[in-house]
């Protein structure tokens, strides 16, 4: 069988490049190995009709990409959990508090935290998202770890564990072990005036439910997509590229677009695309989280005057509403393993503890609860993408480009991968195919 693109993976970036490619008039065939479409992006629905997102919900007014696909399928964008009542609650070994500064902090602690915050805004407006290697200290800033990098600016112990416990309730891995240019062209992405704007990244969601984004998507490429297809290889030539299944069958197409996680990814064998793009490709990582969510009937932590939104240093990095009495929660990655060794039976128990520490007894009791395993789930094996110290360098300027015939999207091609760089870099590609032909 032969076609004019095949699209591998049905994630947002997959299907996203095919529908803007069969709006171009163009063949599309795309192959996903799950029973599934949607990847990263899956929801489920309880008995009372609220639906449940088990893996990406929310987005800001910065993803731009993304706000555009929505409106074109005629979806809903509301508030998110930023909209919700009360106050943020922070939880230490030490204590749990819900004050401003956190509970850690000593005198002169939040006139360093707001001195460092300025300093890391500024720098980041000298380095260019799309091209941080054109920065003229680019190796020494990506040599350097967010961690090294505040202490050198005077940041306090208080004031790195506050960026610390941030960075892991976003489940992306430690700041010292963080790229000091990664973080940069992240905030360059996005720019605002705080290190991370939650507004400008997760104050949207689709009302319809974030994994309804996909579906819509699917429903309009129909019998072009075919699910439980799980792709070996692929071998990439001008004149015709060939991509094998895992069962053997091998199918035919004048181009290629990979819509694969950077883990899967390295499991494909590839052939006739040059070695410095696979190393580049096989260069990048993710960081390794899970999702927990526990719905219940009401949003209990209200009465605690508190919102659901948390920072926390327990086996949770952290929880959120994302619906009325559903609260979605991250397992860092410094904390999977952890996750991974408690027994399978003990493990809901386990992190329900940690929310009744948060907001009391009623915690103990949800309606239905979900463990999703993102991290050792082998058509993902991450969640967002993670730039280790040196890793912007190594994957280099080759990262979001093309080699036609072959193409390349999805969130690790987009500075720290989320659903808009899945949505940014899949309709990029399917223009730069459409540009070609
Ligand atoms: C728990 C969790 C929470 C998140 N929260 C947010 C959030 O709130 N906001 C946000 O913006 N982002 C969030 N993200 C990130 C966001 O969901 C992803 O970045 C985005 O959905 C990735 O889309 P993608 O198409 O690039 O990749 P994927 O969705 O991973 O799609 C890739 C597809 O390729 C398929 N595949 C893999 N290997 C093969 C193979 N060999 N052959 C065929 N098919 C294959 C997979 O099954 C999958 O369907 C979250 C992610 C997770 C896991």
């Amino acid at each position: 069988m032969h076609h004019d693109v095949i699209v591998l993976g049905a994630g947002l970036a997959g299907l996203a490049a095919a529908r803007d490619l069969v709006a171009g008039g163009t063949d599309v065939l795309v192959l996903e190995a799950r029973d599934r479409v949607g990847g990263r992006v899956e929801q489920t629905v309880l008995p009372d009709g609220r639906l449940v997102q088990l893996g990406g919900e929310v987005v800001g007014r910065g993803h731009t990409a993304y706000l555009g696909l929505v409106e074109e399928l005629g979806l809903t964008l509301v508030r998110s959990y930023v909209a919700e009542p009360g106050n943020m609650a922070r939880a230490t070994p030490e204590g749990i508090s819900a004050d401003e500064p956190p509970h850690w902090f000593g005198p002169g602690d939040e006139v360093r935290h707001q001195r460092v915050t300025a300093a890391f805004v500024a720098l980041a407006r000298s380095v260019h998202p799309g091209d941080p290697w054109a920065h003229p200290d680019a190796a020494a800033l990506d040599r350097t770890s967010v961690g090294a990098w505040l202490r050198s600016e005077g940041a306090t112990p208080a004031v790195v564990r506050l960026w610390e416990i941030g960075q892991l309730a976003l489940a992306s891995g430690s700041l010292e072990r963080t790229s000091l240019l990664a973080a940069l062209r992240k905030h360059a992405a996005v720019p605002g005036s705080e290190h991370y704007d939650y507004e400008d990244w997760e104050g949207l969601r689709v009302a319809e439910g974030s994994a309804t984004v996909a579906l819509c998507m699917a429903d309009e490429l129909g019998h072009r997509i075919r699910t439980g297809s799980p792709v070996a290889a692929v071998d990439v030539r001008p004149g015709g590229c060939t991509v094998r299944l895992t069962n053997g069958e091998t199918l035919r197409s004048d181009a290629v677009v990979s819509a694969l996680p950077v883990g899967p990814f390295r499991a494909l064998s590839v052939t006739g695309v040059s070695d410095e793009r696979l190393a580049s490709l096989r260069r990048q990582r993710q960081a390794v989280t899970a999702k927990f969510v526990a719905a219940y009937d009401q949003p209990f932590w209200r009465l605690r005057d508190l919102n659901g939104l948390s920072e926390c240093e327990g086996v949770l990095g952290s929880t959120w509403p994302q619906n009325t009495g559903i609260l979605s929660a991250l397992i860092p990655p410094e904390r999977y393993g952890v996750l991974l060794g408690m027994p399978a039976h003990l493990r809901e128990d386990e992190l329900l503890d940690d929310i009744a520490r948060l907001y009391g007894a009623e915690a103990h009791k949800p309606l239905a609860s979900y463990l999703r395993l993102w991290g050792t789930d082998p058509w993902t094996q991450g969640y967002v993408t993670q730039w280790t110290p040196g890793d912007v360098m190594a994957v280099g300027p080759l990262h979001g480009t093309h080699e036609p015939p072959f193409y390349v999207c999805g969130s690790d091609q987009w500075v720290a991968g989320y659903m808009e760089g899945a949505v940014r870099t899949g309709r990029a590609a399917a223009e730069e195919a459409l540009n070609r032909d």
